[in-house]
């Protein structure tokens, strides 16, 4: 199985996050016309977002420590935990 790099995650995670926000406002501009419209946008929207937050929390972790390194939204260089310099880019190292 190939491993995303946390700059892979952090993407993943922010576009799946924005497509389910904006399906949900598609599907809520057709509450009042047609509801069954709103239902299926809405849900898969909010399981889009649902899979947004399951991934940052699974895999945007630190390498070294495996704990959560926060909000995808807000990356950092180092991990809070630990200190470790984490990787963000995904051609640095070689091993
Ligand atoms: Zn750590």
């Amino acid at each position: 199985m190939k491993k995303f790099s946390l700059k892979q995650i952090f993407r993943i995670v922010l576009a799946s996050k924005i497509v389910g926000f904006l399906l949900i406002m598609i599907g809520a501009a057709f509450v009042d016309s047609i509801l069954p419209v709103f239902f299926v946008f809405g849900s898969i929207g909010l399981l889009l977002i649902l899979a947004g937050v399951f991934i940052d929390a699974v895999y945007y972790v630190c390498p070294k420590c495996g704990l959560w390194l926060g909000s995808a939204a807000l990356p950092s260089d180092y991990c809070r935990h630990c200190g470790t310099k984490v990787d963000q880019v995904e051609d640095k190292k070689g091993d």
